[in-house]
């Protein structure tokens, strides 16, 4: 039987709790899981930011195991950036321990009187003071949980910035982070500042025999894959080259598609800083490399990064192509706990603010948001993470802000429901730009990332430029993307690099968990289809509809400037909104209908949706 446990913040009580034959059978795990339990327990219109939110962290069905990165763990809840429900991946060892400890899922209910962390080992599970660490930092933290509690213990923990309540804090395991949607604020909503487990290795597998074989041939497709060895050995610093180009690198708060002076940025650049290569439990491809600025005005600053959406974060949003930046910004936000792709995004907004002068040094307390000067940019995150003066703002996140601002901010304003933008131009990116569009939880690379658009022909290459015949694809992004992190399989193999697919995923599945049906990639489709329409189905209940599934109006108006895609407006979003609602089989609203619902099995969901159909 798996088993999730459940704390009650407020009255202290913990309790252990089976997962129903029903649901695992249904849900498989992961990510299904995360959506069935917010579904049913956080109910519609409460303040993300109230007792009544839940916070779950969940591991795989495969984590702590010898398959390959399958230990990553998520954290579900409602975002208090977009409203939406939000499941954030993140990366590490924690998402091994707490299988180890005997947990798929940890449900966090209300909210502790004052700050504590929650300790559990042996079956034993306690609310501990947290007073000593909160206001630390998230290696203070973490160092000082590993102090108390022995080398052996894996945590996750927020930052500074969460207690703040910055929009988008995220929960950090070690330097890796559920960066997305504010899990982190929510989290610190509830007073709660970490979350810590000891437990020994333990593998309880149907077939252990049958297992390993699948993870020696897991192992060897790794091997074979031509991706593998470059991003084992350079990281994902490599899309910076890549963006460029081709020119999706959104740069100036998404005017254009190529940075200037990009080759000083380029993954040979990170390559040649880097001393150390570390990775979450159990993957071969460590795509985690630590990084020292030898040089310059940034000389001895050091990360366990930059990543690319970190190194886009923070270049293409100031114009400044400055790799000591770029480490010292990844530094800043890791030890505040905020999400970098977010923060970036803000201050690229305020930099284009300042430009057209709706922001002067009046409101930025003299601080001169000049393209090209990184200076301002590094002081802004500092700002952002205390709520300082402008930073006060920008921590609501830019569609907040720019309602705060007025003076037609709302126009520069790059987010989809709330999310802010991560680093791949929708207009260079069609099939890419429209998952942000139609996303669940608001604008994500990895929950639809388009292959195709690239050139992979699963299920058909792409052209990116195109206006149409894409929505398909991007329903078919979703939900694979929504099969794999039923295993919460990492998106980089599983996806980008195709070092595996779902046809050994569900191989695994049924050799480690004795169910046959989840050895069928098509139950593994299906399965996916319907977490992704029960989570649709929370953001309809929160008012979510049609009119949500769009773009900043800068990418159907102004044509992006430089680049490969020079030129590019995204024409016709409708056309491929539609062909997307009708690969689901949702109406012209975008609300699945009662013959979609009772063919994925949800039929009990259609009396909450039905009066917000059109
Ligand atoms: S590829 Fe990177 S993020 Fe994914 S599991 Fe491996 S080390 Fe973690």
């Amino acid at each position: 039987m798996r088993r999730l446990l459940r704390v009650n913040l407020s009255s202290g009580l913990i309790k252990e709790e089976d997962i129903s034959a029903k649901i695992a059978e249904a849900f498989v795990g992961g990510r299904g899981f995360g959506a069935k339990y917010v579904y049913d327990e956080i109910p519609p219109n409460i303040d993300p930011l109230g007792r009544e939110n839940k916070l779950m962290l969940g591991t795989g069905p495969l984590a702590g195991t010898s398959a390959q990165s399958f230990s990553k763990w998520m954290a579900y809840t409602k975002s208090p950036l977009t409203g939406t429900f939000i499941r954030s991946s993140g990366g590490g060892d924690f998402g091994a321990w707490l299988k180890w400890a005997g947990f798929e899922l940890l449900i966090f209910e209300e909210k502790a009187a004052k700050p504590v962390y929650v300790y559990i080992k042996d079956g034993k599970y306690e609310i501990l003071d947290a007073s000593a660490i909160w206001g630390k930092t998230t290696s203070e933290a973490q160092s000082y949980l590993r102090r108390i509690h022995g080398a052996k213990a894996r945590m996750v923990c927020i930052g500074p910035a969460a207690e703040k309540l910055v929009r988008y804090a995220g929960i950090f395991s070690g330097r890796r982070t559920a960066g997305r949607g504010g899990t982190g604020t929510v989290m610190a909503s509830k007073n709660l500042k970490a979350v810590v487990i000891e437990a020994d290795r333990s593998e309880n597998l149907a077939d252990p025999e049958e297992f390993k074989k699948l993870v020696r041939q897991q192992v060897k497709g790794y091997k074979e894959s031509l991706g593998f060895e470059p991003f084992r050995d350079y990281g994902t610093p490599m899309g910076v080259d890549m963006g460029n180009a081709l020119g999706y690198f959104p740069v100036r708060n998404f005017r254009m598609g190529i940075l200037e002076g990009h080759e000083n940025i380029s993954f040979m650049q990170y390559a040649a800083i880097t001393q150390e290569h570390t990775g979450c439990y159990a993957c071969m491809l460590k795509c985690g490399k630590v990084r020292t600025v030898p040089g310059g005005p940034y000389a001895g600053a050091t990360s366990e990064g930059p990543h690319f959406e970190t190194i886009w974060a923070f270049s293409g949003s100031t114009g400044c192509a400055d790799l000591g930046a770029t480490v010292v910004a990844d530094h800043l936000c890791c030890e505040l706990g905020i999400d970098t792709i977010s923060t970036g995004n803000s201050i690229g907004f305020a930099y284009e603010l300042f430009e057209r002068g709706i922001l002067t040094t009046k409101d930025t307390d003299g601080l001169v948001l000049k393209y090209g000067d990184p200076e301002p940019m590094l002081k802004l995150i500092e700002k952002i993470g205390s709520r300082e003066g402008l930073g006060d703002i920008l921590a609501e996140g830019v569609k907040r802000a720019a309602e705060h601002i007025g003076k037609g901010a709302e126009e520069y304003a790059m987010h989809v429901k709330g999310q802010e933008l991560p680093g791949y131009e929708p207009r260079a990116m069609k099939a890419l730009g429209m998952n942000y569009a139609l996303s669940n939880v608001g604008a994500n690379h990895c929950y639809g990332y388009a292959q195709q658009e690239m050139g992979n022909p699963r299920p058909r290459v792409l052209d990116p430029a195109a206006d149409e015949d894409k929505g398909d694809v991007v329903k078919y992004n979703h939900d694979y993307m929504a099969a794999l992190e039923l295993a919460i399989a990492c998106t980089f193999p599983g996806n980008n690099l195709e070092c595996f697919g779902l046809e050994l995923v569900a191989k695994m599945l049924a050799a480690a968990l004795a169910e046959p049906r989840f050895g069928s990639e098509d139950y593994l489709w299906h399965v996916a289809e319907k977490v992704y329409n029960l989570e649709r189905c929370f953001n309809i209940r929160e008012g979510f509809s049609r009119k949500d599934d769009t773009l900043p109006k800068r990418m159907f108006t102004e044509p992006l400037q430089g680049g490969l895609r020079d030129g590019e407006v995204i024409r016709k979003p409708d056309t491929i909104i539609e062909e997307y609602y009708q690969a689901r089989g949702w109406d012209n609203n975008g609300m699945p209908t009662k013959a979609t619902l009772a063919r994925l099995g949800l039929q009990e969901v259609d009396k909450d949706i039905a009066g917000f159909r059109s």
